[in-house]
């Protein structure tokens, strides 16, 4: 049996002679597939089963699963393999698809996500702290871990002056309903940032990308998602830490102002 199909490559590792490579697809979610190391073929798909490579699959159903026959790439991102921290965000988005995106159902929400955020990474039009949040939050919402944003668990208000967020329920609780007891675990979050998860959990995907935040914000809204994201699956990614190792690193050079400058 053959089958064609368009999906981005999500993780490559070595398995025997083979490659095995982990794609997501629209139709059928993630699947695996065999790169043979030793075929004629073998250099030819070299670029196009990179991680992070958006290629046309020609697979053929082998005795232990599917065999790539011929990939022809729609896009491969180059951009994103030129710089170290682009590469490391979006190495981590491919971990965190590969481990929340189900098998053998259809995930085009899912990877149309993937492919929109690694896009505006690659281009640089967006704050690298806006599309993590934005991915981490937006693909946890889609694949059963959607937080409920809509108001205050107790009083269900829609805004109040301070309001909190609780990783572990994933729900919200006003300053006024909260009880020293009960506001253990709780995360403030100001208007500005409940605002903007807000929009990327309820929003269509048109506008999904189109929210503004200021640098304040920015890290908040980068930390109350990372944190729920952590607590909600109860495990650590590599390329996470690595990335944010990298961050704080970066954070200690001397940064260079217009104030600077003159
Ligand atoms: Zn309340």
């Amino acid at each position: 049996m053959q089958l064609t199909i368009d999906g981005l490559v999500l993780r490559r590792r070595p398995l025997g002679q083979n490659q095995l490579l982990t794609i997501l697809t629209a139709q059928q979610g993630v699947l695996t597939a065999y790169v043979n190391q030793r075929g004629t073929m073998a250099s030819k798909l070299s670029a196009t089963t990179e991680v992070l490579c958006y290629s046309r699959f020609v697979l053929f159903q082998g005795k232990s699963g599917y065999v790539v026959d011929k990939a022809d790439s729609n896009r491969i991102f180059f951009g994103l393999r030129q710089d170290w921290d682009k590469l490391c965000l979006a190495s981590y988005f491919a971990q965190l698809a590969a481990e929340l995106c189900p098998f053998d159902e259809p995930a085009a929400e899912p990877l149309r996500l993937l492919l929109n955020t690694l896009h505006y990474l690659e281009k640089g039009s967006r704050d690298m702290r806006q599309l993590k949040a934005l991915f981490e939050l937006r693909l946890l919402t889609l694949t059963g871990f959607m937080p409920d944003l809509v108001g205050c668990r107790c009083c269900s208000e829609y805004e109040k002056p301070e309001i909190l967020f609780f990783p572990n329920e994933g729900d919200l609780c006003c300053a006024d309903c909260t009880r020293e007891s009960s506001a253990v675990g709780g995360i403030k979050v100001s208007p500005g940032v409940l605002a903007a998860m807000r929009h990327i959990l309820y929003t269509g995907p048109e506008k999904l990308f189109s929210f503004v935040l200021g640098e304040e914000g920015l890290d908040a809204l980068y930390q109350v998602s990372e944190r729920y994201l952590l607590t909600q699956l109860e495990k650590s990614f590599s390329a996470l830490e690595l990335y944010n190792s990298c961050r704080i690193t970066q954070k200690w050079e001397p940064a260079i102002t217009d104030e600077t400058r003159t």
